[in-house]
């Protein structure tokens, strides 16, 4: 019989100062939770066999199927801008890779207990973060955000100690790979050129084989890094995502969100929001992320120094150069989202201070991120459905003289009304994972048992972008308008 999951484990093969080998530690009562099985497709897995009494073991930590060769990734990282020299997986393992329909594929267990680098936490996940990590990664998926997937939900039948005893679980988390700036900053802090070296190249043949035909492969590695980097929190400011907690260590190089801890979406818009309770001082506040994105990156330019250029006034003159690239890419991305958000397909120079307008206008008067952009749209085609956006604002009249430039704005585009609005719905989410909603989620699963939400707002928020009428309820804000709402840094 051939093994259920076809591994190639190329960062196993890297030198052992890397990682540190060793397996999950079994849980008492392992139960499947959820099994994204269009995921296990997508990565040439067997979903049935994942769903068996054998599959659920392997995604449990209890059993370690064929071909796996699980490590704990060291790697270093700045939290809160102070620096770390050893993090690591302290309670994730990985079991290996495949190559899927997409490509290479990390295949990682958290919650799947301690590891050399687990300090004196448990190594261990509680059920409700879990949720919250499946739901949301998913979401963003949908929404086309790259991202971290989740392929499954194991509950383990032991209580993690936090606060209070909470129900445990593990989830399975799926990414291009895990390396983050904070894996260079580990070599780097050690002075470990050659490892350094190595990192650099396993990430060029994994992640930008292009860029190891540059001239300068490292100079080429980094700018694939910005350039990703700049184009995903751009995505993440056109949808609301806050987040927060970016420190280095959780800035993926391959360009995916990764660690979905203290994560929320905006209800009203205000760039100064910050929803972790340990981001006392807004560091990782939703307006800031582009500012941390290329702080973090200028982190990731100091640690590949010695192979930008021989020399270290040449070096830093590279990465200057380099870094200097964010700006643009990001601009770009954000006001041509932008743009399309509020139905410009040809951008002209001033669409940008129109957008902004109206997000200063959506500032002052709280109105809600989702359902302004959403309800913005039939109001394209249709100017007497304004009332919906209109009455999202405390004066509502703050909407009423954008509107009325916007209008003379788009009556300037080539597409007609209904083509308009159609394209800003694809745009516009209507579903987005509320924070009042994934919390009555993880209630009803944690202190009832209840999946049945879960299951619903997974479907949901499948298809974000579909109006689901008989979804109305999960696209609705919450009645306080989110004031006040904190995340906890997930563990
Ligand atoms: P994070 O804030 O989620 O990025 O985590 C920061 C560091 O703490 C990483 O090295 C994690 O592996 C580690 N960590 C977080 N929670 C736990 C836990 N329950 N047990 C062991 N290590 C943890
Ligand atoms: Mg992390
Ligand atoms: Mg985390």
């Amino acid at each position: 019989m051939t093994a259920p999951i076809a591994f190639d484990n190329s960062y196993a093969r890297l030198p052992a100062r890397f990682h540190a080998r060793l397996a999950p530690t079994p849980v008492e009562r392992p139960r499947l939770i959820q099994l994204n099985r269009a995921l296990a497709r997508d990565l040439g897995l067997d979903a049935d066999w994942l769903a068996s009494p054998d599959g659920v073991a392997a995604l449990a930590g209890n059993r370690l199927p064929e071909g796996a060769e699980p490590l704990a990734a060291a790697y270093a990282g700045h939290q809160f801008g102070n620096f770390v020299p050893q993090l690591g997986d302290g309670r994730a393992i990985l079991l290996g890779e495949v190559i899927g329909r997409d490509g290479r594929r990390d295949i990682q267990l958290k919650g799947s207990g301690p590891t050399p680098f687990s300090r004196h936490a448990d190594g261990r996940a509680a059920l409700g973060p879990v949720l919250r990590e499946y739901l949301v990664s998913e979401a963003m998926a949908a929404l086309g955000i790259p991202t971290t997937r989740a392929l499954a939900a194991v509950s383990t039948g032991e209580h993690v100690a936090r606060e209070t005893f909470l129900p445990g679980a593990v989830l399975t988390r799926v990414a291009s790979s895990h390396i983050r700036v904070g894996t260079f900053q580990f070599f780097s802090a050690r002075g470990d050129v050659e490892g350094l070296r190595t990192l650099a190249d396993h990430v060029l043949a994994r992640h930008d084989p292009e860029a190891a035909q540059a001239e300068n492969p490292y100079s080429a590695l980094l700018a694939g890094v910005v350039a990703r980097q700049a184009e995903l929190v751009a995505r993440w400011l056109l949808v609301g995502f806050v987040h927060g907690v970016m420190n280095t260590d959780n800035m993926s190089v391959a360009g995916e969100t990764i660690d979905y801890g203290p994560c929320a979406f905006l209800d009203v818009y205000d760039p100064r929001t910050a929803f972790s309770s340990i981001d006392q001082h807004g560091r990782y506040a939703y307006g800031n992320q582009p500012r941390i994105a290329l702080w973090n990156l200028a982190r990731l330019a100091e640690a590949l120094l010695p192979l930008l250029a021989a020399d270290e006034g040449e070096a830093v003159a590279e990465a200057e150069r380099v870094l200097e690239g964010f700006g643009p890419r990001f601009e770009a991305a954000y006001h041509g989202g932008l743009g399309r958000k509020i139905g410009l397909a040809d951008l002209r120079e001033d669409d940008a201070a129109l957008a902004g307008d109206l997000l200063k206008r959506m500032a002052e008067n709280q109105a809600d991120f989702t359902l302004t952009f959403r309800n913005l749209c039939a109001a394209a085609a249709r100017p007497e459905a304004d009332g919906t956006v209109r009455d999202l604002f405390v004066d509502p009249t703050a909407y009423d003289d954008w509107a009325a430039r916007w209008r003379q704005r788009l009556g300037q585009e080539q597409r007609d009304g209904a083509e308009t609005a159609r394209a800003m719905r694809a745009v516009n989410p209507a579903f987005i994972p509320r924070n009042h909603q994934v919390e009555a989620m993880i209630a009803a699963a944690v202190e009832r048992d209840d999946f049945a939400p879960f299951e619903r707002m997974l479907a949901v928020l499948a298809h974000p972008y579909d109006d689901q009428p008989d979804a109305a309820a999960y696209a609705e804000p919450p009645a306080d308008r989110g004031v006040g709402y904190r995340t906890f840094c997930g563990t």
